[in-house]
């Protein structure tokens, strides 16, 4: 309907209503299309031609304009002409339900109608849009600092250049590795998170009976201050598990202090895309 290739995979275009919804053969099942109008009418859309004229003033536009709509002989109910090759009964239950009038075959090309593409509904009943389209997060970012809450795994758009900024590095956003994208970067101060803060306070969880799980041999001399559990598998042989606790990962250089270290470096953490993602 646009007539021209737009830049990105997904593009935020503005908000709009539906105006139409209507039934159609979608290959062999019958399914719902949509008719979408820009909300704001005035405003020149940023995917329109460079060279094209500014919209009409609102106030020399006839909102009454409709296509034409013609009632069914069959079903009796009014459908509107949408397509080109003519016009067609697009009540799903009807017996002449998408068939041409005359030969009673089904379009099989789909262009639309002129009068369908070009008429409005009247502006001043639109809705009113609730939220921006390109909303300015850098005052939610600038409360994040302190933290890692799920607002920060999210993207943001640039304050400069307005291109997308999807959360790539561990650290924060970089405008230059969106194409196109311009110098900004928001890196943020990730406060190291403290090893009881993840884990539950004791280690050492009670083995509680239960027929459908292997009882291990409990052991905790031989290897202390570890616990042995050790499983015999009949005709294959055994597993031991050797179980910490707070006195063993809170050795210095051991576990907790390993869990420390690894949050004040720079792993060089970052996301790279699926390989089967549809999206980027
Ligand atoms: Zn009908
Ligand atoms: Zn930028």
């Amino acid at each position: 309907v646009l007539g021209k290739q737009l830049p990105h995979r997904f593009n935020v275009m503005a908000w709009f209503r539906v105006t139409d919804i209507w039934f159609e053969m979608i290959g062999d099942k019958k399914g719902l299309q949509c008719r979408l109008q820009k909300l704001d009418l005035a405003d020149k859309s940023w995917w329109a031609a460079l060279d094209s004229s500014d919209p009409l003033p609102l106030n020399q536009r006839n909102f009454d304009i409709r296509p034409e709509s013609i009632k069914c002989l069959y079903c009796h109910q009014k459908s509107p002409r949408i397509y080109d090759s003519g016009w067609m009964c697009l009540n799903p239950t009807c017996n002449m339900f998408w068939k041409l009038v005359g030969n009673g075959a089904a379009p099989t090309s789909l262009s639309y109608h002129c009068s369908f593409l070009n008429y409005r509904v009247d502006p001043t009943t639109n809705p009113v849009p609730r939220y921006q389209l390109t909303p300015s997060y850098l005052h939610v970012i600038n409360a994040l600092v302190r933290d890692t809450i799920r607002e920060a795994w999210r993207g943001i758009i640039c304050p400069f250049c307005a291109h997308c900024i999807s959360r790539v590095y561990w650290r924060g956003w970089k405008c230059s590795e969106v194409p196109g994208g311009c110098h900004f970067q928001l890196m943020l101060q990730l406060n190291p998170i403290a090893i009881n803060q993840v884990t539950s306070v004791s280690l050492r969880r009670k083995i509680r009976p239960n027929k459908l799980l292997m009882l291990p041999v409990v052991n905790d001399r031989s290897a202390a201050p570890y616990r042995q559990l050790t499983y015999t598998l009949p005709g294959v042989g055994s597993i031991t598990h050797f179980v910490a606790n707070r006195q063993i990962t809170s050795r210095q250089n051991g576990p907790d202090d390993l869990f420390r270290k690894f949050q004040e470096i720079d792993l060089g953490l970052k996301r790279f895309p699926l390989k089967q993602s549809q999206g980027k």
